[in-house]
């Protein structure tokens, strides 16, 4: 197998496993559920000890694995992708009174 042949296949399960995971995770935090463990979720559906935890890896990471590993987290469901935490936001009810 080529290297762009695998790449592409890799992408491909990418695709395949974000939908079931991004479901699980929208679920979780209409419930108010953090994605790593059961408090209030504060930003990119982590609450406020685990979005510390990621931001602290991420930046001990240099430019080039960070995308990488964005990816990787977003894959296995551990954070929200910049855009789905801001549509589940927008659907918050409270927004709309007053
Ligand atoms: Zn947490």
């Amino acid at each position: 197998m080529t290297d762009e042949l695998s790449h592409l296949i890799g992408l491909m399960d990418m695709a395949k496993v974000s939908a079931k995971v991004r479901r699980r995770n929208k679920e979780r935090v209409n419930q108010g559920l953090c994605l790593c463990c059961d408090k209030a979720p504060w930003r990119r559906g982590l609450c406020i000890a685990h979005y510390a935890a990621f931001l602290r890896k991420r930046n001990s990471l240099s430019k080039l694995s960070r995308g990488k590993f964005l990816l990787e987290c977003e894959r296995k469901g551990l954070v929200l992708a910049p855009r789905e935490s801001e549509q589940i936001r927008s659907k918050d009810p409270f927004k709309e009174i007053a």
